[in-house]
């Protein structure tokens, strides 16, 4: 990520682009006397907090520096999808948990708040995978803990392991990489300076911008074929991590599912203590006011504003109105009508067990024979995504974390334990339902104030892809807000063009 001096830059840009100037805050003259703008968020998860933070740090001299931030929840707590559990006494992430190594928003925000980054612990790093085909495990890599322990065996069974997978899947799992690299590659565009880097009113031209929109026409498994990988490394070791990440199989758009697959590689981090930290420290440092408990239930264009209702019976007058949660299955009444393509969300049943692995139920004799993460291939007849340990207290007593697509019931999970000793259960509207070729929402749901940062997650749903979404957003609302302002006000230069000034 490039950084530059924001007031190097203006200098720069007051040298070089006096007509860019005039569409600037400084010249757009916001009336002091006026109230200030207010500005609404409906959602605390990483899309609002991020809004809100990038709006702060980008209205800096426009005639948005003065506006009020409201942000409306309508849980007692912020983060969203980010969320912790405390299970055994133990703190876990039930939602959004990992984060790649070029995640530079997520990364920025640790930095600037002084969180601290967490490193998985070596269960969660154990190379040991079994992917299971619903009989027997059809491919099996070793882990440390599997062989005696000495500081060098790390090296040697990662070598071992590389040996492994290339003897099963060859030349394909180069040629996996190296289109990881390239999607990772044209998403760090989103990291170029402001200056390079147009604002987008829609998602359509965001992702041809990156060069990422072709990958949203194709399923994961077309693509992957086009690349020339094997179906036998598709159909297993692809599969697997689609499904543990996204709950779905590589039918799934292109650009989703490669975001999964970026998602599986090394250097993932998280936020020690939980990342939902992230949304609260955006939200403390924005000079927001935040309303928890307060679930907005209506959105009205009333002329020169919006009215947001909740189901207190409150009601508030904004200038801006920013939609940050999926639309999918909240009920938000909208006036006038909204229209947005209709999206199913894939629900993740994210279960926490304490309590040790069945080894019958997975034809072995003892329960050290299974792999610390038991992966799946795509079978309907297969009851989960996917089995990992998350904390080891003895060899017959360990915190696990299971991923299905319907409820795991007791029945199934007796089943695969044979001891259980705590059962935690979340049901999460997790994410898009990922199509072939994909269809988006717009950013702005009328000709007015309304954005909708979620338009974003039919591209990847991601703790760092939101973030980006509402970067865009905020520069969006800065932009639209401004040429606003100043065609209504008396002064009348054109900003011209109908282009996004970048102020
Ligand atoms: C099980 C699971 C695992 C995941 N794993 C990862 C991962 O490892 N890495 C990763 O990067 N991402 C992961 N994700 C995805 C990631 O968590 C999300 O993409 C991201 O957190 C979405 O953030 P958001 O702000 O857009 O939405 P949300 O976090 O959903 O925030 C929306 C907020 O709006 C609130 N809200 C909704 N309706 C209203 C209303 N009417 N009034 C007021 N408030 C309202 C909600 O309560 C919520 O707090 C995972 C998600 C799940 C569910």
């Amino acid at each position: 990520m490039n950084f530059f001096s924001p007031i190097a830059i203006s200098l720069l840009l007051a040298l070089l682009s006096p007509s860019l100037l005039l569409c600037s805050g400084d010249s757009t003259t916001v009336d002091d006397e006026s109230p200030p703008p207010t500005v609404c968020i409906v959602g605390s998860g990483i899309g609002g907090s991020s809004v809100a933070h990038f709006l702060r740090n980008y209205s800096v001299s426009t005639g948005l520096d003065r506006a009020r931030i409201l942000m409306f929840e309508r849980h007692e707590i912020v983060g969203g999808r980010m969320r912790t559990v405390t299970f055994s006494g133990d703190k876990f992430e039930a939602g959004g948990s990992i984060l790649h190594p070029k995640n530079y928003h997520a990364r920025d925000f640790v930095e600037r708040f002084n969180l601290t980054v967490r490193l998985p612990t070596s269960i969660e790093e154990s190379t040991a995978l079994g992917i299971w085909d619903g009989k027997r495990f059809v491919f099996k890599t070793f882990g440390c803990s599997d062989v005696i322990k000495f500081p060098f065996m790390d090296k040697i069974v990662s070598l071992v392991n590389d040996l492994y997978l290339f003897l099963r899947y060859g030349f394909s799992l180069l040629r996996m990489s190296s289109f990881i690299e390239n999607t990772v590659g044209n998403f760090l565009k989103y990291y170029e300076s402001r200056e390079s880097r147009p604002i987008f009113d829609n998602v359509e031209a965001m992702l041809k911008w990156s060069g990422l929109y072709n990958l949203t026409k194709v399923t994961l498994q077309e693509k992957l074929s086009e690349a020339q990988l094997s179906p036998l490394l598709v159909n297993e070791l692809v599969t697997v991590i689609t499904r543990i990440n996204y709950g779905q199989s590589v039918l799934m758009s292109g650009l989703a599912g490669a975001v999964s697959m970026a998602g599986s590689g090394g250097g993932l981090w998280s936020v020690e203590g939980g990342n939902w930290q992230m949304a609260a420290k955006l939200i403390n440092h924005s000079d927001i006011t935040l309303h928890l408990n307060e679930q907005i239930e209506s959105v009205s264009h009333l002329g020169s504003y919006y009215e947001l209702n909740s189901t207190k019976g409150n009601s508030f007058k904004c200038d801006v109105a920013v939609v940050a949660t999926p639309l999918d299955e909240v009920d938000i009444q909208f006036s006038p009508v909204i229209s947005i393509p209709k999206r199913k969300l894939q629900h993740t049943h994210t279960t926490f067990v304490r309590g040790v692995l069945n080894p019958g139920y997975f034809g072995m004799k003892s329960v050290s024979d299974l792999p610390p993460l038991v992966g799946t291939l795509e079978d309907p007849l297969i009851p989960f995504s996917s089995i990992s340990i998350l904390r080891k207290y003895s060899e017959t007593d360990m915190a696990y974390k299971i991923f299905t697509r319907q409820l795991a019931t007791d029945s199934l999970l007796d089943e695969l334990f044979s001891v259980r000793t705590e059962t935690l259960r979340i049901d999460w509207g997790a994410y898009p339902k990922y199509h072939a070729p994909e269809v988006f929402a717009p950013f702005v749901l009328d000709d007015h104030h309304l954005y909708y940062v979620n338009a974003f997650e039919n591209a990847a749903s991601t703790m760092e892809t939101m973030a980006v979404a509402g970067e865009n957003i905020a520069r969006l609302i800065v932009s639209r807000f401004m040429t606003n302002e100043s065609s209504t006000s008396s002064d009348t230069r054109s900003c011209g063009s109908g282009l996004h000034s970048d102020l």
